[in-house]
């Protein structure tokens, strides 16, 4: 697959009348944040732009610019453009694919490195921290205005993507973007206290079970922990509440390699994190899944205690070989 630059992309969006966003399942930060920052500043050009999600937006980013989000498939005929964003495989939109296929050109902007080719234009780059960085660019490449509600979803995208610019990721180029954001009158204070300042009393407790029941392996190396419909069911919580659990698990000394496995639909779906060597991508390829060098997932369809037990020995086997 080869970019189209974000000037042509650009020239392509300036074109189109009606413009339908597709974040990946599950939507994180970046994904929520990427796509209002981009359907907001179309807005602002005249365009009719929506947000077509699977699912709510996830509680804890409901403090968000979510006023374009929308489940009804019917808000837009036939778009224009149908493009993902945060996202560069069907899979990761699977239940909206049909939709995105009504789109007269089909686009993608993304971070990932595994990319499909189900679209007409893309532009895909790995290196950068987070899809918000890409549509900062796109959008300061269109003259578009950046306001205050479109610089705090682009913020609040690069703040998740790069924990809060803890991770590899984060470069010279993520802190200047970040500083043209603050001058557009960001409240970072509202962000940072919704993002990071604000668990629930349940989810502490929650998180107290998941941590007495994590296990280390490699000497130290790994560490690994879970959790379970019934868990989530005893502490009146959902998956949602699990979101960052798996870097306590990295945080520890010594750790290399996290993981965190969640019962999610019958099936487990595993989070991985990597703290200064490993690379958990590969490991989530071998198994359907992906993501990036340092924080990668896939799904598997087998019983909880066996799950736990294949990922142990695979996160530790990379250690041990
Ligand atoms: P998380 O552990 O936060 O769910 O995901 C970490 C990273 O791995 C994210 O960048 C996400 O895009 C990627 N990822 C998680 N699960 C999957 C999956 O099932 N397939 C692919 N391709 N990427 C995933
Ligand atoms: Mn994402
Ligand atoms: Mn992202």
């Amino acid at each position: 697959i080869s970019n189209t630059s974000l000037n042509e992309m650009g020239a392509i969006l300036r074109e189109a009348e009606t413009i339908l966003i597709f974040p990946h399942v599950s939507p994180d930060g970046d994904a929520i944040g990427s796509c209002a920052a981009l359907c907001r500043a179309m807005r602002s050009e005249g365009k009719t732009a929506w947000i077509l999600l699977d699912e709510p937006v996830p509680k804890y980013l409901s403090f968000m610019d979510t006023e374009f989000c929308t489940q009804d498939r019917g808000i837009i005929q036939n778009p224009d453009i149908c493009i993902c964003i945060d996202c560069s495989e069907d899979s990761r939109f699977r239940e909206r694919a049909d939709k995105f296929n009504e789109g007269r050109l089909k686009l993608c902007i993304d971070h990932h490195i595994t990319s499909g080719s189900f679209g007409d234009y893309y532009y895909i780059d790995g290196d950068e921290a987070a899809t918000a960085q890409i549509i900062y660019k796109l959008l300061t490449e269109m003259n578009i205005v950046i306001d205050k509600l479109i610089a705090e979803s682009l913020y609040i995208g690069i703040s998740t993507d790069t924990g809060s610019f803890q991770h590899s990721n984060t470069t010279s180029e993520t802190h200047l973007i970040a500083a043209k954001l603050f001058e557009r009158g960001i409240d970072h204070v509202k962000i940072i206290v919704n993002l990071y300042n604000n668990m629930s009393y349940k989810r502490i407790k929650l998180e107290s079970e998941i941590l007495s029941n994590m296990q280390l392996a490699a000497g130290g190396k790994v560490s690994v922990s879970y959790v379970t419909q019934d868990m989530l069911n005893r502490y009146d919580a959902v998956l949602e509440d699990c979101e960052g659990i798996v870097d306590t698990l990295k945080n520890i000394e010594g750790v290399e390699f996290a993981a965190f496995l969640k019962e999610k639909n019958g099936s487990v779906k595993v989070s991985m994190r990597a703290k200064s060597y490993g690379n958990v991508d590969k490991i989530a390829v071998k198994f359907g899944g992906g993501g990036h060098i340092k924080a990668a997932g896939c799904t598997l369809d087998i019983p909880m205690e066996k799950a736990v037990d294949l990922i142990k020995q695979e996160l530790s086997n990379y250690w041990e070989n």
